[in-house]
Parts: structure tokens; sequence; C-alpha cells
């Protein structure tokens, strides 16, 4: 029988996302993975550790405590060198009101317009976390780097994609299709180099 793995997030579109990313080991170990959307008991983690690393693991193992199942997420963010990696964890409430992606994009290139472009460096970062009902996790990073423009450009993806000109690309994060950005993404590395933990950890 197909057994489940829930991804903390209520949100559909990640789900979708997530198992084209990981479409071979749910095949091989004849996994599905869920949504939240599925729980609605679940109550909401307060997000209080300082890394993506710590953030990614607290929602995992709450949500595995929750529902008794093998339990996925993700906590991602912007890394800018100049920032000293900021706003990084704090990347979804940067202008001080949580997931406005315009107001957030704005200010950060506001505090960033006398920066030169040799100095725009940046990068997305995703910590993948995997935690079993009996306490065992494993988290792995992925990096996703670019160089930050002075004005956004493209309107595929979310958040700060439509200004972060992607290493090696002509193009913005915002201007790749959604499989263009899988396969290079700090998420895409991320839940691939999950895999391997996933295969041992769920063996069935
Ligand atoms: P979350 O923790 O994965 O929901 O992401 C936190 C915040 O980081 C988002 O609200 C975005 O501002 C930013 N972020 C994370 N991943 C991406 C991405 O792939 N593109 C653009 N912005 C991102």
């Amino acid at each position: 029988m197909t057994r489940r793995l829930v991804l903390a997030t209520r949100n559909a579109h990640k789900v979708g996302e997530l198992r084209e990313i990981l479409a071979d080991v749910l095949a091989d170990l004849d996994l599905d993975i869920v949504g939240l959307a599925d729980f609605p008991d679940v109550p909401d983690v307060i997000e209080d550790g300082v890394t993506f690393a710590e953030n990614a693991l607290l929602k995992a193992r709450a949500v595995a405590a929750a529902t008794g199942s093998p339990a996925l997420a993700d906590d991602s963010g912007l890394a800018v060198d100049v920032l000293g990696g900021a706003p990084g964890i704090f990347s979804a409430r940067w202008s001080g009101r949580h997931g406005d992606d315009r107001a957030n994009l704005e200010l950060l290139l506001a505090q960033l317009s006398d920066v030169r472009d040799e100095h725009r460096g940046a990068g997305f970062v995703c910590a993948a976390a995997i935690a079993l009902p009996d306490g065992r996790t494993h988290v792995e990073e992925g990096h996703f780097r670019g160089t930050l423009t002075r004005e956004p450009r493209g309107s595929n993806g979310f958040g700060y994609d439509p200004i972060l000109l992607v290493d090696g690309d002509t193009r913005t994060s915002a201007e790749l299709s959604p499989a263009e950005k899988n396969a290079v993404s700090h998420r895409g590395t991320a839940f691939r180099a999950l895999s391997d933990a996933l295969r041992e950890l769920l063996v069935p």
C-alpha cells in the first residue's frame, strides 16, 4: 500500500512541486506526498530557530509528532553577501509585513541602491528536513547563486525571484520556467540531496 509522507505546508502548489522533484524516490519506495490541507488539526509551528536548518527541523518534527507519519519540511530565504547573509531567515517579513513579496523586494533594492554591481552577489538558501515519528531526523541544504539586479524582471516564481540574475544565465529566476528553476534551485538541490536519507530512513 502506498505510504504517505506529510509535507509541512498548506500550499498545494508546493506539494505538486515536491512530487516532481522527488518523483524517482517516491516511485521506488511507493510513497506519496500530502500537504497539511488533509490535517486541519495540526497547529502552526512557531519558527523560533535562528538558522534555516533549525526551522526546517522544527516544522518536520512537529508535523511528524502530530500526524504519526514521516514528515518533510523546508525553510528558505535570500542571503545577500554585502548584508552578511540578511534577509536570511527574515526574508518573508523583511519589510515588516509577513509575505508582502513586493514590499520586501522594494525595500531590499532601496537598501542596496549604492552598492556597485560587482558587490551585489546573493543566493537563495533552502534547508530540507525529514523527521520520523520515532525521532530520527536528517537535514540538507541547497544553494542557488546569482547577482541582484536593480529592477525586477520576469513574472514566474514569487518572492525575490524577479531580482536574482542567475549565475551562468542572462535571465532572472523569475524568467526561468518552473522546470528550469527546479533543476537548479536551492529547493530542488536540497530535496534531491535529501533523497539518499529518504531511501535509508523509509526503506519498506
Ligand atoms: P519559505 O520559508 O520557503 O516560505 O520562504 C521564505 C521567504 O524566502 C519567501 O517568502 C521569499 O521571500 C523567500 N524565498 C524563498 N525561496 C524563494 C524562491 O525560490 N524565490 C524567491 N524568493 C524565495
